[in-house]
């Protein structure tokens, strides 16, 4: 078993390392807020009051941060990691962030001797709990091979993206698309209740012709035909609009730079920014369908 510093305890970070205590590791944890570390250290972790301080080798530090600048501050600033850190450690990145930060960083790494990979995640809360999260992974093939047992214990699905970042692109990527078939899926609905078509039985129509797509069949954004999606309970996430925009615009801040048109990713940027300026980005990203009936409530 390993000895692992783990950094970033909030929604999903603290069920993560929960998942890799209950696989036997040793767990250093570490947050910026005390009561997050408090509650890993109830679950069997050994609590990391300060970095600064840590004094202890480790074999791997898994990271599970907001965004770039934080993750930047961990792996490159004079005060990020502990000087005990020695060479060779495994660095892995759970968090989402852009695809330039995270091939910055794990190549400045690599240069100072520290095997990385960025690890970004597919699923919520829920799988992050229940070490059902997928794993996108960027990295050199080696890097990916000692890192893949921890992201095993975390997770159902690991799969290597190829080098350093595309975990990254694979991330943003796909959550573009799941946007895009949102947005798509949120109109067809709508559009149909408003013609007199009832939503059960344009589920049972499309889902079974060429219209169907994981946001229908799994993730219905009209309330009744899914009973486990969020439209049934008045959009409560689930994975947050506010979430969706995060990705979104990472995904055009690198459209951009890759000088890739993504017309579709810009309009979708677009209407969950209108969530967010209504105040009702804290709903389901599936709900587009209050922003489309008129139901958002008003500020
Ligand atoms: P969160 O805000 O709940 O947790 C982030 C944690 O990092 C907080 O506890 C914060 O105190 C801590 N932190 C910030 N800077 C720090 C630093 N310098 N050192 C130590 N700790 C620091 O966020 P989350 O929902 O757990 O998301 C984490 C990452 O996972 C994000 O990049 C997010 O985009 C991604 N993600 C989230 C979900 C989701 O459903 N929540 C799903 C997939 C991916």
């Amino acid at each position: 078993m390993s000895s692992i510093l783990f950094i970033g305890l909030g929604n999903m970070g603290s069920g993560m390392a929960v998942n890799l205590v209950k696989a036997g590791h040793d767990v250093h944890a570490f947050d910026l807020s005390a009561d997050a570390v408090a509650k890993l250290a109830d679950e069997g972790a050994t609590p990391v009051p300060s970095l600064k301080d840590f004094k202890g080798a480790v074999d791997v530090v898994i990271t599970m941060l907001p965004a770039g600048p934080h993750v930047a501050s961990v792996y490159t600033s004079p005060d990020g990691l502990p000087s005990s850190i020695e060479k060779g450690t495994l660095f892995i990145d759970c968090s989402t962030i852009d695809v330039q930060t995270a091939r910055a960083v794990g190549t400045g790494a690599k240069e100072r001797g520290f095997p990385f990979v960025d690890a970004p995640v597919s699923g919520g809360v829920a799988a992050a709990q229940g070490g059902t999260l997928t794993f996108m992974v960027g990295g050199e093939a080696s890097d990916f091979e000692k890192a893949k047992p921890y992201l095993d214990s975390m997770g159902k699905n690991v799969f290597h993206a190829g080098p350093l970042g595309n975990g990254q692109v694979a991330k943003i990527c796909n959550n573009m698309l799941l946007g895009i078939s949102m947005i798509g899926t949120c109109e067809a609905f709508h559009l149909a209740e408003k013609l007199g078509l009832d939503a059960q039985t344009f589920f049972d129509i499309s889902s079974t012709a060429s219209g169907q797509c994981w946001s229908m069949t799994s993730y219905c954004p009209a309330p009744g035909p899914v009973p486990n999606a969020p439209s049934n309970r008045d959009y409560q996430p689930g994975f947050a609009a506010a979430m969706m925009l995060k990705d979104l615009r990472l995904a055009q801040d690198a459209a951009k730079t890759a000088k890739a048109p993504t017309p579709l990713g810009a309009h979708a940027e677009q209407l969950y920014a209108l969530m967010e300026s209504a105040g009702a980005d804290g709903f389901d990203f599936s709900g587009v369908m209050k922003l489309l009936d008129g139901s958002l409530p008003k500020n």
